[in-house]
This record gives structure tokens, C-alpha cells and sequence, in this order.
């Protein structure tokens, strides 16, 4: 039982990334590192719906 989460850019809200996780070993939103080709560095991307 893997959802569809979408990864949005802490700066610029861009959605760069989409990718799955278990909501229910993960049900908090999560934070992860990654590039953003708008902001041309790494940084911080959140969940979003
Ligand atoms: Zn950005």
C-alpha cells in the first residue's frame, strides 16, 4: 500500500519530484533533500497532495 506523494520545492514551491512512500510506516509528512532546477541548488522539498 504505497501513495503517490509529490515533492515541492521550500523555496519556490516547484514540484520537482514525484515519488511513493508507505503512509502507514510514514503517516508524518517528511522533509527530503533534493535539487532544484529552479533554485539551481539542493534544498529542502515537502510533501505536498
Ligand atoms: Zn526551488
Amino acid at each position: 500500500m504505497r501513495d503517490n506523494i509529490i515533492l515541492a520545492c521550500t523555496e519556490c514551491q516547484e514540484r520537482n519530484y514525484h515519488t511513493t512512500k508507505n503512509k502507514r510506516q510514514h503517516p508524518e509528512r517528511q522533509e527530503y533533500r533534493k535539487f532544484c532546477p529552479r533554485c539551481n541548488q539542493h534544498l529542502p522539498h515537502k510533501e505536498t497532495k
